[in-house]
């Protein structure tokens, strides 16, 4: 790989014009290259990576591009063998919707699996993950090498297999659970996947920034905790302003005094801060206020079959895999009369962010890359190259149209759509929520208006009906990025009416309030101008919206509206820029926050693994508990060796195990009362750290101990240590989930800050 980094000339390198230089080489070499056969073309391609030897990149590039022309039907644009360069060279490319990064991005995955590393393509869904790898296939096999895709529904096995390919296509969450489900066992064969070297993540910046500080989690059977009746029943009576308060980003709820002396009042006890409280009723109790205040039924979840279900905010749909942390969770059944669930102990949790950590090299591919720069220099170190569009831009983007009221922004939106669908150009709204979507589908279908709601729960299915919303007369609402990656044809996903769509004036594009990061708004506008289609975009907006009203708190501005309630000022515009740019720093801000907690126990759970693989790959179990109890060691000599290496080996790793879980239960607990502490004006993160810090080291010394408890008494046989029978058994069922945690969520599902924030 080095001669492509000397190449590039490093750094300075990085330029446009370098690299432009080596893709028209490229293309000069193409002629030539091309009349080789497939065997040679491919044997050219070894000998080009073979080794560090000083090759020519451009005839890389060159034989990539032929490959591509020869088994997909397709000859790769320049700026796509250019951005291809890119992401060998290890940065986030930024490259509009519709200009083909899936090209982009199996051409570099082949490029880095030609050079000899392993690759993990990660895409946001099981639907991306297996189209894209059955696409890239004939080029990958071109060159003799191999590729699979992970979906949710495989068993281990067919893991394992996939992932000895030298190209892998996974969703990034099943990628993270099998990452966590390889923590938990107990002889190497069991693992299903081994790494890999690197990582192309497409829509890298909801992966990498939005979704990063979700938490994957893995759990195993155990009784969760739940805030009693009572508590549920004193805090459903408590009146807002007067009992608590919401902070003004809708993120928490504190009790005020009156609150406090009421539900002590009415629980009978003295003090809710005293210590025998402060660990016990006075968290039952600010998980209740969280559930009542916060978490709002048909916007942050729905109750379905006597179940809570939340709602992926991001995706403004139900989220099957979701759930809140335990306490949270069982909080909102209590408040809806449900049965409370069982909760699980958390075994093991693993953020995207660290997940991400545990590539050597990360680059990827998003329409907006360059609004993330920060974040992708601040917790990647990654670089973002601009690739200019393969045909220029012809969407329209008008002036957000500010209204003074919710009310008269929703009467112009839905005039707007009925306007547009009188001329029968095709129109895609991107609403926030399932409570707004369906808000307004009601008011279309009122008019007469036919309306596609986007709620569908298959990522298949919702692909198929986001690739017709290009069609004449379509209406289409969808909640924020649904169908992020589907190709929006005009004229139908078979193009059939294109002209007449384009004759139109193609897609129109309504969003119906700003996002909290401007970000969201262009994967919006996006969805429009494919490839040099005509197309428009225009956000609605209004003073009540929550963009506005948090970002522009303290602000005070007198805008008159005219009598249809719009106002049309250019201040008002600036007012509302100003005010994303505020929530953009606060959504900056929480996420440095939360990371430097999670960066403490990702570098823990480092130090954990080192030791889980020096076990599993050595018999220092066995050499470390013999040395620490030679007498039993001398008992066991009858027994052959490596049954008793596997028996010290299973000993070692289950109080290895159990004493990370437990590890992780106590942090959540400290920081959630670290919370408590920081209204008393500590230095919270200071704090965690010291104590963090000191039960780690706790927690090594604890399991080696515990351990040799375990070996001298525990009955070891021909078969083993019977760990079962001394009741320390693994959790024999597990299941994984990802916790709604998302910082981009509207107010209330987000549990960074907070009572409910806790590591998982
Ligand atoms: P993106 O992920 O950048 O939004 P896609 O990878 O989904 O875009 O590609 C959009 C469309 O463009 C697809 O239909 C794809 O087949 C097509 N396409 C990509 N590259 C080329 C090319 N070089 N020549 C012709 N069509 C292409
Ligand atoms: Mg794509």
């Amino acid at each position: 790989m080095d001669w492509l980094w000397k190449a590039l000339g490093g750094k300075s390198g990085r330029n446009q014009k370098r690299s432009q230089a080596i893709v028209d080489r490229a293309q000069a070499a193409t002629d030539e290259l091309g009349q080789l056969s497939d065997a040679e073309l491919a044997q050219r391609a070894r000998d080009v990576t073979a080794g560090s030897a000083l090759q020519d990149p451009a005839e890389f590039l060159a034989i990539l591009g032929i490959a591509t022309k020869r088994t997909l039907g397709i000859e790769p644009f320049a700026v796509q063998s250019q951005a291809t360069l890119r992401l060998l060279e290890g940065d986030v490319v930024h490259m509009a919707t519709g200009e083909g990064k899936t090209l982009v991005g199996a051409m570099a995955a082949t490029g880095y699996a030609l050079m000899g590393k392993s690759v993990h393509a990660i895409t946001v869904n099981d639907y991306l993950a297996h189209r894209d790898a059955e696409w890239n296939r004939p080029l990958v096999e071109f060159f003799g090498l191999t590729v699979a895709s992970i979906t949710e529904a495989m068993d281990a096995t067919a893991r394992r297999e996939a992932y000895a390919c030298d190209i892998v296509y996974g969703p990034v969450n099943e990628i993270g659970f099998d990452v966590l489900r390889d923590q938990l066992i107990t002889s190497r064969d069991q693992a299903v996947q081994h790494g890999a070297d690197v990582a192309i993540v497409d829509e890298a910046d909801s992966v990498l920034v939005d979704e990063a500080l979700v938490p994957l989690v893995l759990a195993g059977a155990e009784p969760g905790t739940a805030p009693t009746g009572q508590i549920t029943q004193v805090v459903r009576t408590l009146v807002e302003k007067r009992d608590f308060t919401i902070d003004s980003d809708g993120r928490n709820a504190f009790l005020t005094d009156d609150g406090a002396h009421r539900v002590e009042k009415a629980l009978g006890i003295a003090s809710l801060f005293d210590d025998e409280h402060v660990g016990t009723t006075l968290v039952q109790v600010n998980l209740a206020l969280h559930a009542r205040a916060l978490l709002i039924r048909d916007v942050h979840y729905i109750v379905r079959d006597g179940k809570v279900q939340l709602i992926d905010a991001s995706k403004g749909r139900v989220a099957d895999l979701q759930r809140w942390p335990d306490g949270i969770q069982a909080a909102v059944e209590a408040k809806e009369g449900l049965v409370v669930t069982d909760g699980g102990r958390i075994l093991d949790s693993l953020t995207l962010q660290a997940l991400m950590g545990r590539y050597p090299l990360v680059c990827g591919m998003t329409g907006t890359a360059v609004e993330a720069t920060d974040q992708l220099r601040q917790f990647y170190g990654l670089r973002v190259s601009v690739i200019e569009r393969n045909r220029e831009l012809r969407r329209f983007d008008e002036a957000d149209r500010i209204y003074a009221t919710a009310e008269d922004k929703q009467r112009a939106i839905v005039a707007e759509i009925a306007a547009l669908r009188e001329t029968g150009r095709p129109v895609l709204v991107g609403t926030h929520d399932v409570a707004e979507s369906e808000a307004l589908a009601d008011a279309l279908t009122e008019l007469g208006i036919e309306t596609t709601v986007l709620n569908a729960k298959n990522d298949a299915e919702e692909a198929r009906i986001i690739a017709e919303a290009g069609d004449i007369g379509r209406v289409t609402v969808s909640t924020q990025m649904a169908g992020r990656g589907t190709d929006i044809r005009l004229g139908g996903a078979d193009e059939a009416d294109r002209d007449q769509a384009v004759a139109l004036g193609g897609l129109a594009v309504i969003g119906t309030g700003r996002h909290k990061s401007s970000r969201l708004d262009n994967q919006l506008r996006g969805r429009t101008g494919r490839q040099g289609d005509p197309g428009s975009s225009v956000f609605f907006v209004s003073l009540e919206d929550d963009v506005v009203v948090s970002g522009g708190e303290g602000e005070n501005h007198t805008f008159t509206p005219d009598a249809s309630g719009r106002i049309d000022s250019k201040r008002a515009q600036q007012f509302v820029d100003h005010c994303q740019r505020v929530t953009e720093g606060q959504l900056l801000e929480i996420h440095a926050q939360t990371w430097k907690y999670n960066k403490l126990i990702s570098d823990q759970r480092t130090i954990i693994d080192e030791r889980r693989s020096a076990l599993l790959d050595t018999p220092r179990a066995w050499e470390e508990l013999s040395a620490r109890s030679p007498e039993r060691a001398a008992q066991l000599a009858e027994l052959p060796q490596h049954v008793v290496e596997q028996a010290a080996r299973d000993i070692m790793l289950y109080h290895l195990d159990r004493g990370w879980s437990d590890h992780l239960a106590l942090l959540d607990d400290v920081r959630e009362s670290i919370h408590l502490r920081a209204i008393a004006r500590e230095t919270p993160l200071d704090e965690f750290h010291r104590i963090a810090v000191t039960e780690f080291k706790t927690l090594a010394q604890e399991a080696v101990d515990q351990a040799v408890a375990t070996f001298e008494s525990v009955l070891i046989d021909g078969s083993g240590a019977h760990l079962d029978d001394a009741g320390l058994a693994r959790p024999s069922a597990t299941w994984t989930y990802m916790v709604g945690d998302n910082p981009l969520a509207e107010s209330g599902n987000s549990l960074i800050n907070g009572i409910g924030a806790m590591f998982r």
